[in-house]
């Protein structure tokens, strides 16, 4: 089970990893967009920390819905509102509850993909965020369904990310910045996979 320190910690953690990271994901978004994706992101989770470190969250579904309210709030660019989004969706699928089991998570990932890709209408395969998001939800409940433990199964998940984050070098963009590039969008990672990643390895630090 998981519980709402488990949760605040996780986004502690992607902070971490975002400030840690911000360059790389900004340099990704150079070339192949307009060279803000590490600043966006760094501002929006520590934007979220703060809202956390000031109103501390009573729940796990509270700490996500803080998170997604600061997200869309404070990180502009298109990736506010669509990690925003998803991180609202998810809490919405905790609902009160004051502990978190492994199959509950797996919902609330899946409940966040699915937020993700009904604003963004973004399928697998046209180059963002989604193709880091949907491998690694499907990997953490195969793992979950297999009678893995939820260290593994978060693990799986990061890693399914990691392989969706290079899928996205061969592929054009078709949706966001990205799109405007058309085949010469082909041959670089997407900025918002990557970040994913990131999100994705806090997960399975914190709960390993
Ligand atoms: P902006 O493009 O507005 O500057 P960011 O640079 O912060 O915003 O984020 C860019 C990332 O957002 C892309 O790398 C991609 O992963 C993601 N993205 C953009 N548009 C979409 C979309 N329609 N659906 C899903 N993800 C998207
Ligand atoms: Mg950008
Ligand atoms: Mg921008």
């Amino acid at each position: 089970m998981l519980d709402t320190e488990t949760f605040h910690r996780w986004i502690v953690e992607t902070a971490r990893l975002v400030e840690a990271n911000a360059d790389r994901l900004t340099s990704l978004d150079a070339a192949i967009g307009d060279a803000d994706h590490g600043i966006n992101l760094r501002r929006g989770f520590q934007a979220a920390v703060t809202a956390l470190a000031e109103k501390p969250a009573a729940t796990p579904g509270a700490v996500l819905a803080t998170v997604g309210r600061a997200l869309i709030s404070k990180t502009g660019g298109a990736s506010g509102p669509l990690y925003g989004t998803g991180f609202r969706h998810a809490s919405k699928s905790l609902g009160e509850a004051a502990e978190v089991s492994e199959l509950q998570l797996g919902a609330a990932l899946a409940a966040a993909v699915a937020g993700i890709r009904q604003l963004g209408a973004a399928a697998e395969g046209d180059k963002t965020m989604v193709d880091a998001w949907t491998p690694a939800v499907a990997a953490y409940q195969s793992t979950v369904d297999g009678g893995g433990a939820l260290a593994e199964a978060t693990r799986a998940a990061a890693d399914a990310a990691e392989g969706g984050l290079r899928s996205t070098v061969e592929l054009q963009a078709r949706k966001g910045r990205a799109s405007y590039l058309g085949p010469r969008s082909v041959g670089h990672e997407d900025p918002g996979a990557a970040s994913t990643v990131l999100l994705l390895r806090a997960l399975a630090t914190v709960t390993a």
